[in-house]
């Protein structure tokens, strides 16, 4: 594209909220052919909140809430958050709100499975099946049934476990954009296909994919597996863009032929990306193709 045309797309790019970074991202985008999405902030709300808690083993309310806040609340995970502000509403209902909170030792992060540390002698680990796998945490046969069916009911289950024995969980919901599903079947009607790719467990994640018609979803991948998926796709012919909000979608951003990120998301994915959709809405996916469409016809 001339300079120029290059300067009239990103204007008017810019004035609709969609931030292109040079010629480059324009004159790639009307090539995509698949889409990536990421899953927690770009084809969710990214706001999740708990919808129920159980106990597994005898262990007073007061100190799993104590335990949990405790643990998670060293934690940038929007989860993390999502599950402190529920125990801190479950210790005032029980009028224990005002009770000392004990301080964890040994703080650790797992991305993409959760939390560990120490509270006094006792061990302790906050997150999904697979951080309890990493620490060789039985899982039984109630706990496999609550988790599996808020799985399916597209939830995310935060377990917590105490000395190598899960006291209870949280089941966490995390509502799909309103957008979503139009976009995506109005990418289909442009022959681009949507992909999802995950941090999350299959079960959830294959739940909110159907849920808003994607056509493949890949789960329970780390940051470079997101990046691996892209490449992957490339490799099989397509030019692919990547729509992300975390920092753990960078990689995947810088892979893309065209990243994009969701105005709302980390300083680090806005950075990595190539277009940026202010408005956070993926009504812009679409926009910024459309931009790029109408560019590069003007011009050949
Ligand atoms: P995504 O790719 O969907 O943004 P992440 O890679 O950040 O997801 O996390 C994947 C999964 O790891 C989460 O769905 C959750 O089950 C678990 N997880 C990560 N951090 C935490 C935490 N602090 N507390 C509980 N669970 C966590
Ligand atoms: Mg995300």
């Amino acid at each position: 594209a001339t300079p120029t045309a290059v300067m009239v797309a990103t204007g008017k790019g810019a004035s609709l909220g969609v931030l292109i970074k040079g010629g480059n991202a324009l004159q790639n985008a009307h090539k995509i052919k698949t889409i990536v999405f990421d899953k927690t902030g770009t084809l969710t709300v990214g706001k999740p909140a708990v919808v129920s808690f159980q106990l597994f083993c005898v262990i007073s309310e007061e100190d799993f809430c104590g335990m949990t806040i405790a643990a998670e609340i060293n934690s940038e995970h929007p989860i993390a958050k999502a599950v402190v502000e529920h125990a801190r509403l479950l210790r005032q209902k029980h009028g224990f709100e005002n009770n000392q909170l004990t301080e964890v030792k040994d703080f650790k992060v797992h991305p993409g499975a959760g939390v560990s540390g120490k509270i006094g002698e006792k061990a302790i680990l906050v997150g999904n099946r697979r951080l309890m796998q990493m620490f060789n945490v039985p899982i039984g046969g109630e706990v496999d049934t609550y988790v599996s069916e808020n799985e399916h009911l597209a939830r995310t289950c935060v377990l917590v476990a105490v000395e190598e024995i899960i006291a209870g969980g949280f089941a966490v919901t995390d509502p799909v954009k309103p957008e979503a599903s139009l976009v995506i079947s109005y990418l289909r009607s442009m022959h681009i296909s949507s992909v999802m790719v995950t941090g999350d467990n299959w079960a959830t994640a294959t739940a909110i994919g159907s849920q808003v018609g994607i056509d493949r979803v890949f789960a329970e991948t780390d940051p470079l597996g997101k990046a691996d998926k892209i490449k992957e796709l490339q490799l099989q012919g397509a030019s692919v863009a990547m729509v992300g909000d975390g920092i753990n979608d960078s990689p995947a951003l810088v892979a893309a032929d065209v990243g994009m990120a969701i105005g709302a998301g980390t300083d680090v994915a806005i950075e990595a990306a190539d277009i940026v959709l202010m408005k956070s809405n993926l009504e812009d996916v679409v926009t910024a193709i459309d931009l790029s469409r109408k560019t590069m016809s003007r011009i050949r």
